[in-house]
């Protein structure tokens, strides 16, 4: 069954409940007047094509949701979304109130007020039900409106009630706002049939993370590429020396059970690294694979970027998760904007998701020579892994209450 997306809605007036991902990055400190600041707006403007046409199709009122942060289900101001009221009031030039509770009283009367139009309720995770998908949660969310619209793909991946119990109360009138419908659609590119040679790229930390995502990706691509300390792992399984690079001994059997297979010939693994005595320390070139018993992998050396660069060149397909390096520390960089940079200057389908790769790219200013830039680090990984989310099933086909 097709995703009904919000071009297929009748919104004429229509009171909209529209869940959006608008967990944006903060600053620590408050300003002058006692607000944090917003680092990051990506996610609030992403958001803003898909109000802007709800509130153009003739709604009555826009009821917008979201979380922020990890409040833990408790009332917090510093996770409070009046930084995205404000923001949204001056983007939509339109008055934004922000109420103080997602499912106090005062939502309904406001609600009542012939002349508000858009409603921000404060952070859903106030609220511990709405991580543990409560009906009555969902219930009273559900009564504010006579459309459901969900854009948040980021959360996608979550069975919340606000993402997923809340689609049992809006049969036939859920719709995906622009960006999720968008998501799922590059998405899924990869996992149709996508243009062949295809070839992924996988860093972090942990292979113990990702493993369900190397094991479906080996099915599909042609190559893996291994960077970051999920290389280690996998090097150690194989015979080499890791010296003091991060390598967990979990990981190391998750690796020899990868590399084990038919498939696993597939994985591609560094042939030299960037190493230090520390985290802090002053790098320098490993001759070849093994890495001293004193030294630590910090990012993948010259030759891995040279080898990884002209291979990847050649593909037509190219999905990309996860650091090589220690990207945050300038020194350990060096690896991962190599493939932002050879990403940008493929001809391939390009989709990259994962906050960290997603940031380098943002870094060196090439996001737009990427073909899909995925919002949602997790909800991409689980959407390769399993094929479907829990948001985008019940938003596909309900759930049972
Ligand atoms: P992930 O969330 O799994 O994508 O991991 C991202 C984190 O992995 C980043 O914060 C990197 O600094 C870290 N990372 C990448 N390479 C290494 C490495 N060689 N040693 C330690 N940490 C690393």
């Amino acid at each position: 069954m097709a995703l009904k997306t919000i071009e297929q809605a009748d919104f004429k007036d229509k009171r909209v409940l529209a869940r959006f991902d608008f967990n944006v990055p903060l600053t620590k400190e408050t300003d002058d007047s006692g607000a944090r600041v917003i680092t990051d707006s990506t996610r609030i403007d992403l958001a803003l094509p898909s109000i802007k046409y709800i509130l153009e199709s003739g709604a009555r009122k826009i009821i917008l949701c979201s979380h922020l942060g990890r409040p833990k289900g408790k009332i917090n101001k510093k996770f409070s979304l009046e930084p995205v009221a404000r923001y949204l009031a001056v983007a939509l030039g339109m008055e934004v109130i922000l109420t103080e509770t997602a499912i106090d009283d005062n939502v309904d009367t406001l609600l009542g007020l012939p002349d508000t139009k858009i409603v921000l309720l404060e952070n859903l995770r106030f609220h511990e039900d709405e991580e543990k998908n409560g009906a009555d949660f969902a219930a009273k969310l559900a009564s504010y409106a006579d459309i459901y619209v969900n854009d948040a793909f980021g959360a996608a991946h979550r069975k919340h009630a606000s993402t997923y119990g809340i689609n049992t109360h809006f049969k036939n009138k859920a719709y995906a706002g622009f960006l999720f419908a968008k998501e799922v659609s590059e998405i899924s590119k990869l996992m149709g049939r996508p243009e062949k040679p295809f070839m992924a790229i996988i860093g972090g930390a942990k292979v113990s993370d990702k493993i369900k995502t190397i094991e479906k990706l080996m099915v599909c691509v042609d190559k893996i590429f291994i960077g970051g300390a999920m290389a280690y792992p996998f090097l150690k399984a194989k015979g080499f020396e890791v010296g003091k690079s991060l390598c967990g001994d979990e990981d190391v059997a998750l690796a020899k059970r990868i590399l084990s297979q038919d498939k696993g010939k597939k994985i591609t693994l560094p042939v030299d690294h960037i190493v230090s005595t520390d985290f802090e320390g002053d790098p320098s070139t490993t001759a070849g694979t093994d890495i001293d018993e004193n030294m630590m992998g910090l990012d993948i050396g010259p030759a891995t970027m040279n080898q990884y660069r002209e291979q990847l060149l050649t593909a037509k397909t190219i999905f990309w998760n996860g650091p090589m390096g220690i990207f945050e520390n300038e020194k350990y960089a060096k690896g991962t904007f190599t493939i932002a940079q050879t990403l940008s200057e493929s001809t391939a389908f390009t989709v990259v998701g994962g906050g960290d790769s997603v940031s380098a790219l943002k870094k060196s200013g090439l996001s737009d020579k990427i073909s899909h830039v995925s919002t949602g680090g997790g909800a991409s990984l689980e959407y390769i892994e399993s094929g479907d989310l829990p948001g985008l099933f019940a938003l596909k086909f309900g759930v049972k209450s």
